[in-house]
């Protein structure tokens, strides 16, 4: 019989073409008369725009955000924040930005609006992460969770095709691991199944016709019900996998998660057979592992770990790094187990449990 613990988090989501027009208002809605805007260097010319639509609501603008948010770009961006008497901050951008928007909100509370330019979904997580030294660390703060989130499908169409497969796979892989999650609801199940179906689809469109805006629509949806399900639920190996490769060897995130996702699935598969027949049916597949790994080629997504330069030398220490704190998945992690998936992955082999 059905029994469950389901807990929403805050959010405010403003979806559609044109959206960002909508910024103004919602920085204004949440009070802030200062809003530093956040961006990579390769995104300064949309924060800029970004900037002249706050007008004098634009405290500046920071676009320094890098990937993994070492600690030594946080301090320099929580001082912009601070020297610029900033009561906000507006992160323009993918993962790497809004979680330097996070960055700042953990050590000041200053709220966070989030403008989406990938699938990553962290602007729907309250899950923060700082590296320093090379490691990564990661940890959950109600007060990182952005404030509102203004999705605009043009913003994401400068997206290169092949960055938005990769992309897509890193949200489908949200809703992979939240079928079999622990703490799964019946609503959680929900948007994981319809944001499988949802990226499935764009991703095929995306790739046939990167221009396509109602594809980049339908992939941004489904990036938010993918970055729902991840803030909802805890995640399993896959994510462990992919933290530890992109962590420990420096691995890009969303091209390690399109790598890994059919063989982590493979390996869950025995464990798992209503979420994977749950997989199959969204992707309108046979088999959920292999309709991965067939999604994300057509994508064009990178096909193996050795393709995104990971040495075959290095997979021993992954499988040990991966394998040497117990987690929860659904299926036991043996190191032997684990280090097979691995040597699969590295040859961008046929997935096997
Ligand atoms: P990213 O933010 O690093 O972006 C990759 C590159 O693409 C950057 O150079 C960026 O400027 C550029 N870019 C982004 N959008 C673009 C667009 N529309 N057009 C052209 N270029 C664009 O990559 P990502 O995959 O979105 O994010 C990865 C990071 O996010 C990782 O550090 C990961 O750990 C983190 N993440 C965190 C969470 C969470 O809940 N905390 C969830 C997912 C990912």
């Amino acid at each position: 019989m059905r029994a469950f613990v389901h807990e929403g988090l805050p959010s405010r989501v403003v979806f559609g073409p044109g959206a960002l027009e909508r910024l103004p208002d919602e920085v204004r809605r949440l009070g802030l008369r200062r809003a530093l805007v956040l961006s990579t260097p390769g995104q300064r010319p949309l924060a800029e725009e970004v900037g002249r639509r706050l007008g004098e609501a634009s405290a500046g603008i920071f676009a320094g955000a890098a990937m993994h948010v070492p600690v030594e770009v946080a301090e320099r961006a929580r001082r912009a924040a601070a020297e610029s008497e900033a009561d906000g901050c507006v992160a323009v951008g993918g993962g790497s930005t809004i979680g330097l928007g996070k960055a700042i909100a953990l050590t000041s509370s200053l709220p966070v609006v989030a403008v989406p330019t990938t699938y990553s979904g962290s602007e729907m997580t309250p899950i923060y992460g700082l590296t320093e030294g090379g490691v990564k660390r990661t940890g959950r703060d109600a007060r990182v969770l952005p404030r509102a989130v203004i999705y605009d499908p043009a913003l994401s169409r400068a997206l290169p095709a092949k960055v938005a497969g990769a992309s897509g796979m890193n949200a489908i892989a949200h809703c992979v691991e939240a079928l079999y999650a622990r703490e799964a609801s019946p609503i959680v199940l929900l948007l994981a199944e319809e944001g499988i179906r949802a990226l499935a689809t764009a991703l095929r469109r995306i790739a046939a016709a990167p221009e396509d805006l109602e594809a980049r629509a339908e992939a941004l949806y489904g990036g938010w019900l993918g970055g729902t399900c991840l803030g909802a639920v805890g995640m399993a190996l896959h994510h462990k996998l992919c933290h530890t490769l992109g962590g420990s060897f420096d691995l890009p995130h969303a091209e390690t998660h399109a790598v890994v996702l059919p063989y982590a699935a493979a390996y869950n598969a025995p464990a798992a057979p209503a979420a994977m027949a749950t997989v199959a049916r969204a992707l309108g597949a046979v088999d959920a592992p292999e309709g991965l790994r067939d999604l994300a080629r057509r994508a064009g997504a990178p096909a193996s770990l050795a393709e995104i330069g990971l040495p075959e030398s290095a997979l021993e220490r992954a499988a040990t790094l991966a394998t040497e704190n117990p987690y929860w998945n659904p299926r036991p992690v043996e190191r032997e187990a684990i280090l097979a998936l691995l040597k699969n992955a590295h040859a961008g082999r046929p997935p096997a449990p």
